[in-house]
């Protein structure tokens, strides 16, 4: 048994999320592992930009409220205890409600060896997309 040395907070960039959000690295695998669980806390209002994962996404909420939704689908309220699974390439945003702080842990997998980034980015959720019906 290990006790890791604790890596430093990380803020998600303007580029990929909206408001405040800090991300604490949990797991990152060595080869051959490729797991990557990332606990991902969102400031009331802060959400991601539209995205989706290469090898889908598995959410756990640890805290909070907040609220996932799939393109094209209705928004979905999420909160601690809640488990949210995203199927390879589906584009979704997820974030915390606006007037709650929101974490869920973030489990995903590295694409392999290679440089390919696990996540693609899209453009970020608007104010209407987040609060219209
Ligand atoms: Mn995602």
């Amino acid at each position: 048994m290990e006790k890791k040395s604790k890596p430093a907070t990380m803020k998600g960039v303007s580029e990929t999320f909206t408001g405040e959000v800090w991300i604490d690295p949990i797991v990152t695998g060595e080869e051959p592992s490729r797991i990557r669980v990332n606990s991902v806390r969102f400031s009331p209002g802060a959400r991601s930009a539209w995205h989706s994962h290469v090898l889908g996404q598995t959410l756990c909420v640890t805290d909070g409220v907040g609220q996932v939704q799939t393109k094209g689908q209705e928004r979905v309220i999420i909160q601690a205890g809640d488990v949210v699974t995203t199927p390879p390439h589906e584009v979704h945003w997820h974030g915390a409600l606006a007037d709650h702080y929101m974490t869920h842990l973030s489990i995903t997998e590295g694409v392999g060896p290679s440089d390919e980034p696990e996540t693609n980015w899209m453009q970020h959720v608007t104010d209407e997309e987040y609060f219209g019906e």
